[in-house]
Formats: structure tokens, sequence, C-alpha cells
């Protein structure tokens, strides 16, 4: 038997044509129907994330548990392992905290994960007894966090089906970047008596020029089509 429309052969007792999708139909023909020839789809087994997690979970605090202990049974107290502890945990919360939640939002994740990296400074710089982490670390960390923050949170709630406004906000945030360098080596000179010989310039300069690009492709509507078309982005 043979599609009439696309002459494909026909298994018995099929009702459409597996290729043109033409209904199958001849008056003489008993039905009688046969096992299709291919194997009915089945769900792929998956491993299990949760377990997967766990085990991860469970190879971070490992390590964690028996530095501690080790440290302990020979120190009396928390030394080196206190680094030890606070820098897996903040791997962890950066690393595999995400992986818990079915739907992960940036927006959420980075300032969580930022905190846990400026908790192990933090905790670093009270145990070196180096007064750098208020000077320093603190305003560096925290200015990067709100400048990543903002692009992301503008990237994901403003652009949408406007995918030039991303490039606007990507230049915005290559020249604030600039700035960051030049406050960088500000505290830098401010917390440890560095000299400032204005290096952040450069990065300044490159990064303003970088974000003005972007802005101008981003503004300049043939620009951007025919760049398109060159590099198909
Ligand atoms: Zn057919």
């Amino acid at each position: 038997m043979y599609c009439m429309r696309c002459g494909v052969e026909l298994q018995k007792g099929v009702e459409k044509c597996p290729l043109c999708s033409l209904r199958v139909w001849h008056p003489d023909l008993t039905e009688e129907k046969e096992p299709a020839p291919y194997p009915r789809y089945t769900e792929p087994e998956t491993v299990s994330q949760e377990g997967l997690l766990f085990l991860v979970s469970f190879l971070f605090a490992l390590p964690l548990l028996i530095c501690l202990l080790v440290d302990l049974r020979l120190n009396g107290v928390v030394t080196w392992s206190g680094y030890v502890c606070f820098g897996l945990l903040a791997a962890y919360v950066c690393l595999c905290l995400p992986l818990w939640f079915r739907r992960r939002n940036p927006v959420i994740f980075f300032p969580v994960a930022m905190t846990a990296l400026l908790g192990l400074a933090l905790y670093v710089s009270l145990k070196t007894g180096g007064r750098w982490f208020l000077p320093f670390a603190f305003p560096v960390g925290g200015a990067l966090l709100l400048l990543t923050e903002a692009m992301i949170v503008l990237l994901r709630y403003t652009v949408g089906e406007q995918r030039h406004r991303a490039l606007y906000i990507l230049g915005g945030g290559f020249i604030a970047l600039g700035g960051l360098c030049v406050l960088i080596e500000f505290l830098l000179h401010v917390a440890f008596g560095l000299p400032m010989l204005w290096w952040s310039l450069y990065p300044l300069t490159v990064l303003f020029l970088l974000g003005l690009l972007l802005s101008i492709i981003g503004l300049c509507p043939p620009l951007r089509r025919s760049l398109h078309k060159k590099f198909f982005i």
C-alpha cells in the first residue's frame, strides 16, 4: 500500500502517511493494526538533581569538618581552619546555593554571592589584623555589587524586545567600571598610602571609549543593521 500523495510505502493499519500526513483510506482493506515500526517515546532517565546536590554539599562539608577537627586537636582553638571554613562556605554560596532553586534569578543570587565574598574578606581582615576591610574591601566590593546589580536589573527588566537598549546599558556599565578603577586607585592611596600615579586613567580611557562606542552603535540604527549583517549579532 502506498500513499496517494507522496508515494511512500505505508505500513498496514497506519491511519496517516508518516511523511505527508495524508489520511489513509481504502474500502477493500480491513483495518488491522501492526505494531508501530518505531518504539514509543519514553522519558529519558535523568539523574536526580537533588541527589547530586546532596553529594556536592557533602563534598564541601567533609574537608571543612576535617580541617576544623584537625585544627582544634592540634591548637585547641580555631586558627588556620577558619580561613578554610569561610572560604569553602563562600565558594558554596557562590557556586552551589543557586542550584538548589529551580528558577535562578541573578537579581537575588548575585548580591547573596557578593555578600558571602565580602564576609570572607571581613573575616580575613579581622584575623590578620589588617585594617583594610572598611577603608578598601568594603567600598570596592560594595561599589562593584551596586554597579553589577544595577546592570543585571536593567538588562533583565528593561530590554525585552528593544534589544538595542542593552547596548546603552552595557556602554554605561563600561564607563562606570572605568570610574570604579579610579576609585580603587584612590582607596589604595588612602588605605595603604600608595602614591597616586593616576594609572587608573588608562583603564578609564579605554572603558570610556568602549562604552561610548557601544552607545553610538545603539543610537544609530543603520550602523546597527550593517554590523548585524556583518557579524550576525
Ligand atoms: Zn504521503
